[in-house]
């Protein structure tokens, strides 16, 4: 895309060689990019919270923070209309910064108001992009939220595309100090790269989160997402599965010792009103969903 931008711009005798959908579209993500960073600044993005609970019993184990950005004038967008076009700048790094410390700040009023405090409480993942994660002051970046949130690091998990990390080994020592700190580190989308077996035990990561796309009820699937469970155990590491739709689904998640699931069928994502209320109940012992 960056090749294609200077193009257009090296002077109008080369705009000949785009399309106008081409054209379009660079139109389009220029707008995003603009309208995003005024966005970011004038609130207009905020977090949603999907529950994340302990298959075995039930119980919320943590939170997954995911972006929205209400668009003036084009309505609610969800990540997929607008990452990737951060993705291709600095813009990526800002929407990533600004998502941790609304959640690391969330969480924190959360142990506060609900007695959460113990050790144990629930955690708060929020996904990052490889080009934040290989800023060189990210583990300043990330140990400043926490400290001014005063959120523990063990509260804290970074989900990180499988694919991202195996692109870019500069991201292991990232993450290796930023595990240092306390946080975990979760693998997202798992099984949609190319981890090798044998390369996981070393990866400086704590969970795999198992790709949605395999939680059906289709017998292959479901052989394939016991081989991960199993693969993730054998190294070491714990498993969340996510985009987990309906019962039968987390029922064979349970006999295959899955740790953890989300997905619509345990809930939703949650405005914080509604993580708030369910965080209520919670204590209260009220099982989620
Ligand atoms: P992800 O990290 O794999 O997040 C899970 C996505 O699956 C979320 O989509 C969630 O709403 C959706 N989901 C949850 N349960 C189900 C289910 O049962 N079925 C199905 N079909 N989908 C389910 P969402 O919120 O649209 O986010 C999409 C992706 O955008 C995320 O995928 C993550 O990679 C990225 N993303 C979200 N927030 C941020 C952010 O703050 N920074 C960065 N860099 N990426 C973000
Ligand atoms: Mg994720
Ligand atoms: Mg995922
Ligand atoms: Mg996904």
């Amino acid at each position: 895309d960056a090749a294609v931008y200077r193009a257009k711009h090296a002077g109008r005798g080369r705009v000949e060689i785009f399309d106008d959908g081409l054209r379009a579209h660079i139109d389009e993500r220029r707008d995003v990019e603009v309208a995003l960073r005024r966005g970011l600044a004038a609130d207009e993005v905020h977090v949603l919270y999907q529950p994340v609970v302990d298959v075995a019993g039930g119980a919320l184990v943590g939170f997954e923070a995911l972006a929205r950005w209400e668009r003036p004038g084009v309505g609610l967008l969800a990540p997929e209309a607008f990452v990737p076009v951060a993705e291709q700048s600095d813009l990526i790094c800002e929407l990533d910064r600004w998502v941790l410390a609304s959640a690391v700040g969330q969480l924190a009023r959360w142990r506060a108001e609900h007695d959460l405090a113990g050790a144990g409480g629930p955690t708060v993942s929020v996904n990052v992009s490889a080009r934040f994660l290989a800023e060189p002051r990210v583990t300043d970046t990330v140990l400043a939220c926490l400290v001014e949130a005063g959120l523990p690091a063990s509260c804290l998990v970074l989900e990180i595309a499988e694919r991202a990390v195996v692109e870019a080994p500069v991201l292991l020592s990232h993450l290796a100090s930023l595990r240092g700190l306390g946080v975990s580190v979760a693998l997202d989308d798992f099984g949609t790269g190319t981890t090798s077996i044998g390369a996981l035990r070393h990866l400086p990561v704590d969970t795999l989160k198992v790709d949605g796309r395999f939680l059906s009820t289709d017998p292959a699937d479901q052989r394939l997402v016991a081989l991960m469970v199993a693969t993730a155990h054998a190294s070491g590491l714990t498993v969340v599965a996510e985009g987990v739709e309906q019962a039968a689904v987390l029922d064979r998640l349970a006999a295959d010792s899955c740790d953890a699931a989300q997905g619509f069928h345990v809930s939703l994502p949650l405005t914080v009103a509604q993580a708030s209320d369910l965080l209520r109940a919670e204590v209260s012992g009220a099982p989620v969903g």
